[in-house]
């Protein structure tokens, strides 16, 4: 089987060399072997995604010779694909609106912390309480009526049952037992896009046929939700290459706050794509 990876940024900002580290290792896993690179804009996030952001990130990567194979595919231009995954979830029973603001969302979380065994957490904080799970069908259809903003969440529990147990390989961790109830209830479509980062990332790595997803091991949770999402849908998983993240001598990683190492800088500074490459691999990565 031929080797497809991607490099999918959310396009938030300028390339900066975190993102260039992890771009060159998916192009260079897709050369070496002979296969294809794509090139994904992750935009679902309307509030904080700029077109010339994706048009600058785009010329960086062009301008470090990191030519991708195909159309790249921009995920805002395909919210029907992500719409028509949602109608199967719901379909199955697996999704519900959640009404909660992040405000009721605390409240509950910090009624729950003083409860006997606290609230539950997950990677990134406490789990969503699972307030709207169990609202009546009466209750969900007079909030939508009234207006009131939702978004959908998975059933987690109901779709762990519904999957029943699987696996996904990393290259380096070995087989990893998938964890379905790891981030709970999450969002699987947000408030303002029908779609969340969980849900496209998952449909557009199935349609875009990837093989091999390389990545930030940061996004290692994730994984174990997209290995959910994966079995429930019948789609085949990817392998997966977690790697380091790269960070600056005091161990901090970059972000798109680095304004003076992003690759426009670099470019503007004079520097060529072999010289920005060369300050790449003087960096540490994540220990
Ligand atoms: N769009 C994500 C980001 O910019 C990357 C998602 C992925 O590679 O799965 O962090």
């Amino acid at each position: 089987m031929s080797v497809v990876t991607r490099f999918a940024p959310s396009p938030t900002g300028e390339l900066h060399l975190g993102s260039a580290y992890s771009a060159r290792v998916a192009w260079q896993r897709a050369r070496e072997a002979g296969g294809r690179f794509l090139v994904r804009i992750e935009d679902t996030d309307i509030r904080r995604c700029r077109r010339e952001y994706e048009t600058a990130m785009l010329e960086d990567l062009r301008w470090l010779g990191l030519d991708w194979d195909g159309e790249v595919r921009r995920q805002s231009d395909h919210f029907a694909d992500y719409g028509r995954v949602l109608d199967e979830l719901d379909g199955r029973g697996l999704i519900y609106p959640c009404f909660c603001t992040r405000a009721d969302i605390a409240r509950e979380i910090a009624a729950a912390s003083s409860a006997p065994h606290g609230a539950p957490h997950g990677p990134d904080g406490p789990l969503y309480p699972g307030t709207c799970r169990h609202l009546s069908n009466e209750e969900r259809q007079r909030r939508v009526a009234d207006g009131v903003e939702f978004c959908m969440r998975l059933d987690a529990a109901r779709a762990a049952e519904q999957a029943g147990p699987y696996a996904f390989v990393d290259e380096t961790q070995g087989r990893i037992e998938g964890q379905p109830l790891l981030m709970g209830d999450f969002v699987i479509a947000r408030k303002d896009t029908p779609t969340s980062y969980h849900l496209a990332v998952t449909v557009d790595d199935h349609l875009q046929g990837v093989t091999l997803v390389t990545r930030g091991e940061d996004l290692l949770p994730s994984t174990h939700v997209h290995g959910l999402l994966q079995k429930l849908l019948g789609y085949a998983a990817p392998q997966y290459a977690h790697h380091r993240l790269l960070t600056d001598p005091t161990g901090r990683r970059f972000a798109k706050r680095d304004k003076d190492l992003t690759i426009r800088a670099l470019r503007e500074a004079g520097k060529t794509p072999q010289e920005v490459f060369a300050l790449i691999d003087a960096f540490p990565v994540s220990a």
